[in-house]
């Protein structure tokens, strides 16, 4: 199998990857494929979308400037494990928790992280309302991402109560975001957020765009948040 352009790509992005993590690549590739005939993972399946959509996007964030080595990283809502399993593929250092709602996904993921080898990785099978709520979640992760999961306020509701003070939280955006960005003024300042940087990737890495949505957790989430399962896409603060 030819992973040139995530190679390549993810050689602009800053990010060297060695024949052990190409392999481990190409063996998600598989899985993905595999598992997509039993159960929705992904339309993005053929084999060369697979590398700039999902692998190159999930490694995007590099080109943000965080560090991630030695990191406790929460992806939320990961679905298929964007971007966290690439993540960890490619930063083998972070301590990965990749939480998803559905049952099958989260099983997809359990073999995932097997089959890869992958250490240091917990799947969690939850809604993010509910785990946030549980003190060995709360506030107790360095960086949060969140990749097509809800626009961007209530994102904030679902993903700033795991962020730990000074830590930051990333959402994966496109297109034309200020409305998105206005409209979660008030979700971002009542939940302790603080809008720091929006990163524009360069497309011609992904073959896309692709905007970064960089905050910091500046203060605690108050005790009343995330309100319960559903409310937070329900009725969202703004
Ligand atoms: N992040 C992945 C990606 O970029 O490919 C998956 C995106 S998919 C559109 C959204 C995922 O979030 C689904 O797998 C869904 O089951 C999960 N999800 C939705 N609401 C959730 C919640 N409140 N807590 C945890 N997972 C949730």
């Amino acid at each position: 199998m030819n992973l040139s352009i995530l190679k390549q790509g993810a050689s602009r992005l800053g990010i060297e990857l060695s024949e052990g993590q190409l392999e481990q690549f190409e063996r998600y590739f598989q899985l993905l494929a595999e598992w997509n005939s039993r159960i929705n993972l992904t339309s993005v399946i053929e084999y060369e979308a697979v590398q700039s959509i999902h692998f190159l996007d999930s490694l995007s964030i590099a080109a943000a400037g965080i560090s991630l080595n030695g990191r406790r990283v929460i992806d939320v809502g990961t679905g298929a494990g964007f971007p966290g399993v690439p993540l960890k593929i490619a930063f083998p250092e972070i301590e990965l928790t990749l939480l998803e709602a559905t049952g099958k996904k989260a099983a997809f993921l359990t073999e995932t992280a097997a089959q890869l080898q992958l250490k240091n990785v917990a799947i969690i099978n939850a809604r993010a309302e509910d785990a946030a709520c549980q003190p060995e979640h709360r506030e107790r992760y360095d960086l949060v991402v969140a990749r097509a999961l809800a626009p961007l306020n209530v994102l904030c509701e679902l993903c700033l109560p795991f962020c730990a003070l000074n830590g930051r939280f990333v959402a994966w955006k496109k297109g034309d975001i200020t409305a998105e960005t206005d409209a979660a003024g008030l979700a971002l300042r009542i939940l302790g957020g603080d809008l720091r940087q929006i990163v524009e990737i360069d497309a011609q890495i992904l073959g896309g765009e692709r905007k970064l949505i960089v905050a910091a957790k500046s203060s605690l989430t108050p005790p009343e948040y995330p309100r319960r399962s559903g409310l937070p896409a329900k009725k969202p603060l703004c």
